[in-house]
């Protein structure tokens, strides 16, 4: 699991950032607003942390402006209690979930888990991408251009569900194991090449000219080369 922790404050960023390791997350840390959003944007995170007061542009800031970009990434904020009413404004920023200041580890630790569960997007919207759209009723697939449609398992549909929200991005064999399976093993490595082939004779028999391609050692993007 990959998280992005924007906080300015050296001494937390090295202990939080030191802590999560130690759970076997991999931390990504930004020290600026600008930085920070601009890395959140570059990037696939399973969450994002942000703490409130930062330089440049605040966490509610870079909150509203990928929710506007449509990432749709999880986000922590990380609020001083005293800054309690930002809690509301952090919410209605497009926060997921707030911890305040200070708090225990395990507490940190509980909302991770909670927040990286929840990292699949959410049903109730028609997703498309390119030449293809999904239904989210039905679990099929359609290809706009040719008028044709296939049903998916469920598997496939969560597969091609994953890579609409995160078009754009490289998604790793790891993050597809973990978001489609719950867990990574090398089980679940294996799984992962035997559905997106599935899903790419899916994409085949509809005619899309949508693909799911694979980026040798580094990972795989839904790609459409003609639209
Ligand atoms: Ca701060």
């Amino acid at each position: 699991m990959k998280l992005l922790l924007v906080e300015d404050e050296k001494r937390m960023a090295q202990a939080l950032s030191e802590l999560l390791k130690q759970e076997h997350y991999e931390v990504d840390t930004c020290a600026d607003g600008f930085s920070g959003l601009e890395t959140a944007e570059r990037n696939l995170y399973d969450v994002i942390i942000l703490d409130v007061m930062l330089p440049g542009m605040n966490g509610f800031e870079i909150a509203k402006s990928l929710r506007r970009k449509k990432i749709r990434t999880p986000i922590l904020m990380l609020t001083a209690k005293s800054e309690l009413e930002d809690t509301v404004t952090g919410l209605d920023s497009g926060a997921d979930d707030y911890l305040t200041k200070p708090f225990m580890a395990e507490e940190l630790f509980a909302r991770l888990r909670a927040l990286c569960r929840r990292n699949l997007p959410s049903d109730d919207e028609s997703l498309s991408f390119g030449d293809i759209s999904l239904d989210t009723h039905t679990a099929s697939l359609s290809c706009t251009a040719t008028a044709k449609s296939v049903r998916l398992s469920e598997k496939e549909y969560r597969i091609l569900n994953y890579f609409i929200a995160n078009q754009k991005q490289i998604l790793t064999r790891e993050q597809l194991a973990v978001k489609i399976w719950g867990f990574d093993s090398d089980a679940e490595y294996n799984n992962v090449e035997v559905y997106l082939s599935f899903t790419r004779r899916k994409l085949a028999f509809v005619g899309a000219k949508t693909t799911i391609k694979a980026l040798r050692g580094i990972g795989y993007e839904l790609r459409c080369e003609d639209v």
